[in-house]
């Protein structure tokens, strides 16, 4: 079947399986206490961590956003938040009982260079007093080039950032003025040049298709651009669009949308586009340079799917600091109180600020083990299954094993002696493959989610 065919086949809500279970699945009974009972398991003494740290503030909004935050000029705002998530990051510490290895972190947002050279300063100097940051660690910051100086750049490449990555979403002019987030061309390209000579790698570009205005020309001036600017890495979302959830979505009504076919086109002209330019496709919506880290991971099996999107393996345990921030640790989900002003009020006061979760059963973990092979190994082999788990995938999972024939029609999957195989194509539906093994996937919270591609 044609590309084209195929997507027009299996686009429709599905999660992006930045978790399993999906982040719907997760309940309030899961507190403060179950969270400070996992964080004192034990845990290999060797494995670091990841961290993920949440800054929810930006000046102005930008009407597409999904994110959680918080629209403030009052740079005042960050003091408090901060001094919250130096007292987050020391209690977490405390309870691990000694001083664990971080191997990712990441700053993300909102905005994270919304905080003052002295906040930035004082916020990495609270990790590192509490955690050792191996040598090898990727540190990572979303970046926003409106508001980013040379000053913060240099500042957070000083401290130990290595990787950043930039809020583009499109080129396009006009695009960029209904979407309220007017950001030149040019300016995208010296903050890049900036960060490249400073040492930043994996430089990564987020851009969105579906927008507003957009349409396969207009697109494909902004792709042009895209690669003669050349980031080492580009994510292409599909906009998620939900404006019944999100309200000030519902701005981006008024204005002409690209129809189905038309965001069908635009995403086979990037995927085109891209190859040509010589990056490579890891996922359905990741793309990077041959010789990225990213794109040599898919090679060497280290790559790995978290709630910042695909990454380099460094371990699986990820800890989620601020407010609304996810941690995934020991078997559990673990996600804070959503709020900014709740989140600095409970660390002020009681302590953490865990206001919903998840301990994961061992179907759960079998389930979650699965989707991740698909989802990063690009495969599914009944021996890796049974010498994780002990049990045959054919005896637990027949009915989804047969369910996976429609995929293998489609040439999505190859069958091969170990199991399937997921082919180039396939990665790009690799959503819907793995839809087969959520056990708690129906249509009414298909709803919710955004369109597999
Ligand atoms: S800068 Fe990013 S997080 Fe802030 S409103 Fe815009 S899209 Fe959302």
């Amino acid at each position: 079947m044609e590309l084209a065919a195929l997507i027009r086949k299996y686009a429709g809500p599905g999660p992006r399986y930045t978790s399993y279970p999906t982040a719907p699945q997760w309940a309030e009974v899961i507190g403060p206490a179950e969270y400070a009972k996992t964080l004192a398991k034990p845990l290999p003494d060797d494995e670091p961590l990841g961290m993920y740290v949440h800054i929810p503030f930006c000046e102005s909004l930008c009407y597409y956003c999904g994110g959680n935050i918080q629209i403030t000029h009052d740079h005042s705002r960050s003091a408090r938040y901060v001094e919250a998530l130096k007292r987050e990051i020391a209690l977490v510490a405390d309870l691990f009982g000694q001083k664990r290895k971080l191997g990712q972190i990441s700053w993300g947002g909102g905005t994270p260079t919304f905080l003052t050279l002295g906040e930035i300063r004082s916020l990495y100097e609270g990790i590192t007093k509490s955690f050792d940051i191996l040598d090898t660690a990727e540190v990572s910051i979303e970046i926003d080039p409106r508001v980013t100086t040379n000053e913060q750049l240099e500042l957070l490449r000083a401290l130990g950032f290595n990787r950043v990555s930039l809020g583009v979403q499109d080129f396009n002019p006009e695009v960029q003025r209904v979407i309220n987030r007017v950001q030149p061309e040019a300016m995208t390209a010296s903050m890049l040049e900036k960060a490249r000579s400073l040492g930043f790698r994996g430089i990564n570009f987020d851009l969105i298709y579906g927008l507003p205005l957009q349409s396969v020309d207009t697109f494909r001036r902004t792709l042009e651009a895209l690669v003669q600017i050349g980031p080492d890495r580009i994510a292409l979302y599909n906009y998620a669009r939900l404006p019944s959830l999100l309200k000030h979505q519902a701005i981006l009504e008024k204005h002409p949308m690209p129809s189905p076919e038309e965001r069908v086109e635009i995403f086979l002209l990037a995927y085109e586009a891209l190859e040509k330019a010589g990056y490579v496709a890891i996922g359905m919506d990741h793309f990077a340079k041959a010789d990225d880290e990213l794109a040599k991971a898919v090679e060497n099996g280290m790559l790995y799917r978290n709630f910042m999107g695909y990454t380099v393996r460094r371990g699986k345990n990820l800890l989620g600091i601020g407010a609304s921030a996810i941690g995934e640790i020991s078997g559990g989900f673990f996600q804070n109180t959503k709020k900014a002003s709740d989140y600095e009020k409970t660390l002020e006061g009681t302590g953490l600020a865990t206001a919903r979760g998840m301990l994961l059963s061992d179907e759960d973990e079998r389930r979650k083990w699965i989707i991740q092979s698909l989802m990063c190994q690009f495969r599914l082999f009944s021996k890796e299954f049974e010498s994780e788990f002990g049990e045959s995938l054919e005896a637990r999972y027949p009915h989804e094993l047969k369910a996976l024939s429609p995929f293998v029609d489609d040439g999505i999957l190859t069958p091969c002696p170990e199991g399937f195989l997921v082919t180039q194509t396939g990665r790009l539906f690799i959503r819907n493959v793995a839809m087969v093994f959520d056990a708690y996937l129906n249509v009414s919270e298909g709803k919710k989610f955004s369109q597999t591609v």
